[in-house]
């Protein structure tokens, strides 16, 4: 569905990324890992098409993704959830859930299907919403579009842990009942392994280690020396 093929990509020409392959199926959660700065929400971006490459390809669906505008990318379906969580302090939940771009029409129900404590607040303002409510909007949303990819960027930034903890599982189920791809950036290691299927570890914009997501977890020692980039020789899994 999503690959990734010797990305560059960067701010100013200068960049922040470097060589990377990654791909994701169908159906599949992919957790992408890494410390502050390691290329992460860039990688997203450069997806979304808010970051052009400076090398490498993205096709998404088969189709080369290098002309299509970041609106184009939209409508194919490829959803970004930002980590800013991109939603309007003004409106009501409901209206988040009927504001679709141009003409495009968004399905409210699966949104509260996938998230039910959304419904009884259906008509409270988004800046009244608590941060993990706030959160299921943003998902929500991405989810009323009926995405064919959706990228998720630290859905837990700012949230108990407990929050979370419900939030992503959620992620899980809708990827697996639709058939959707998901690229998961978290800070939360063990939590977006144990929902993913795969992960990758990018250390100063270079792919450091991926895996599946059980083996990662049981190689905890080489997990965390790879954020600092000291086992880029050595690959868990098959590399794609
Ligand atoms: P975090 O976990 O802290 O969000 P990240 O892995 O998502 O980090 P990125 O946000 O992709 O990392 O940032 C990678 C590098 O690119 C960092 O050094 C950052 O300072 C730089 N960077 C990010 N956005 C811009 C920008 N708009 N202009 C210039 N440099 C940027």
């Amino acid at each position: 569905m999503l690959q990734i093929d010797g990305l560059t990509a960067g701010y100013d020409s200068a960049p922040v990324i470097r060589g990377l392959d990654l791909e994701v199926a169908p159906g599949e959660v992919v957790a992408l890992l890494g410390a502050n700065g390691a290329g992460k929400t860039t990688t997203l971006r450069a997806v979304s098409g808010l970051v052009h490459p400076l090398e490498g390809a993205i096709r998404f669906g088969g189709t080369d993704l290098r002309r299509v505008s970041a609106s184009g990318r939209a409508r194919l379906g490829i959803a970004h959830v930002p980590e800013s969580r991109g939603l309007f302090f003004g409106l009501t939940v409901s209206e988040h859930l009927r504001l679709g771009y141009r003409r495009e029409r968004l399905d409210a129900a699966v949104a509260y299907r996938y998230f039910p404590a959304l419904e009884p607040l259906r008509d409270r303002r988004c800046g009244l919403l608590s941060g993990g409510e706030q959160q299921m909007l943003a998902v929500g949303r991405a989810l009323a579009r009926h995405p064919k990819l959706l990228l998720l960027d630290e859905l837990s930034l700012g949230l108990a842990p407990v929050i979370v903890e419900g939030l992503l599982p959620v992620v899980r189920e809708y990827a697996e009942e639709s058939g959707c791809g998901v690229v998961l950036v978290e800070q939360h290691i063990e939590l977006a392994l144990t929902i993913a299927d795969r992960g990758y570890v990018l250390s100063h914009g270079e792919l450091a280690l991926h895996g599946d997501a059980e083996q990662l977890r049981s190689n905890h020692d080489l997990l965390i020396s790879s954020y600092f980039g000291e086992h880029t020789e050595l690959f868990a899994g098959k590399r794609p």
